[in-house]
């Protein structure tokens, strides 16, 4: 089968794997439908985070389950699947606890599982999936074709923008400033907009991606950046800032953004993966008075939440999807994010 493996950065290329097979018992073959391409695989593309040997890339996909192992119970062939962006039980502590990103036997798509089967990269035609009761999401049928991109906002961004939103602690009539205009960014309006926020502020430079924000619930768009960002946000927040800012991009500079717009007693959700080192002023902090909370979306825990209004057309987190190529063009889809000529590209095998 084909499969997108990253050679080096800007190296990514298509190629024939072995096809994946069933091993541990509780584990399933699914075929992709859709997957897509992440801000965060734009990492080791751009070689930020080095690539030492190559390997499988992607992680984010739906598709139809072909067949399970003997210990699966809730999954069956021919069902409609969601996957996370990694793999989790659904029963151990911290999945209880709603944090599955910590899953006490969970990983990682394109490496080993921790019974030493292989969990496929998320960019292929056909991806073994561990624990896939834990980890995989049943989508009742007939699934729409429509109805794909916005169901494979799910496995990654719009969970994402959610947990950004609920760790910041959005709720009815709060004013709300989002830091990053990318699918995750996006996806955080949505999610503060569905949370009853009433003032949502986006920063955004890019003419597309400001009406994408505005058509999901931002009143205003604030372009500048810095003290001048942090100025428009304060003007349009009773001149003190933001009752909650979702840091949606894991720069330094975001992340300063995101501070010094939240108001004194705000608080900041962060979701962007950090690079480039952001720090936490805590010494300003603790001035003002301003709260930190998030990290990596355990977003299996909100997927049973999210799905209805997604199936519904309640909210419409598919519009990331600004570009659509078949699976055998992932460089390519890899090159437009790269070059910000896309938002985000679902691939389909
Ligand atoms: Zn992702
Ligand atoms: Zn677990």
């Amino acid at each position: 089968m084909l499969a997108t493996v990253i050679h080096a950065a800007r190296d990514i290329r298509v190629e024939e794997v072995p096809d994946p097979e069933l091993s541990t018992g509780a584990d399933a073959i699914v075929r992709v439908v859709a997957a897509c391409v992440c801000g965060s695989d734009l990492w080791p593309y751009r070689g930020v985070t080095k690539t030492e040997e190559p390997h499988r890339i992607g992680h984010e996909f739906v598709g139809i389950v072909e067949e399970v192992g003997p210990g699966v119970e809730v999954i069956k062939p021919g069902d409609f699947v969601i996957a996370p962006f990694y793999v989790c039980d659904g029963e151990c502590a911290n999945c209880r606890n709603g944090i599955s990103t910590s899953c006490l036997s969970g990983g990682w798509w394109g490496s080993d599982d921790r019974l030493g089967g292989f969990a496929d990269g998320g960019q292929g035609e056909r991806i073994r999936v561990p624990l896939a009761d834990g980890t995989l999401v049943v989508v009742p049928g007939p699934i729409g074709d429509d109805e794909v991109p916005g169901l494979l906002t799910l496995s990654d961004v719009m969970g994402t923008g959610h947990h950004a939103a609920i760790s910041a602690g959005v709720g009815p009539g709060d004013s709300v400033a989002v830091v990053g205009d990318g699918a995750v960014g996006l996806c955080a309006i949505i999610a503060a907009k569905r949370l009853g926020a009433t003032t949502i502020i986006a920063m955004s430079r890019h003419p597309q991606r400001q009406a994408l924000a505005r058509e999901f619930g931002a009143a205003h768009i604030v372009e500048e950046r810095g003290d001048a960002g942090i100025a428009r946000v304060q003007e349009l927040t009773d001149g003190i800032g933001a009752d909650c800012v979702l840091e949606c991009v894991g720069t330094k500079e975001s992340m300063d953004q995101a501070l010094r717009s939240a108001r004194p007693g705000g608080m900041v959700g962060y979701v962007g993966v950090p690079n480039g080192g952001p720090e936490l002023p805590i010494r300003s902090m603790f001035g003002r008075n301003v709260g930190v909370n998030g990290g990596v979306a355990p977003v299996r825990s909100y997927i049973e939440e999210l799905l209805p209004d997604v199936r519904s057309g309640a909210i419409r987190p598919g519009l990331v999807f600004d570009l659509e190529l078949p699976l055998a063009e992932a460089a390519e889809a890899y090159a437009a994010m790269d070059e910000r000529r896309a938002t985000k590209v679902l691939l389909r095998p």
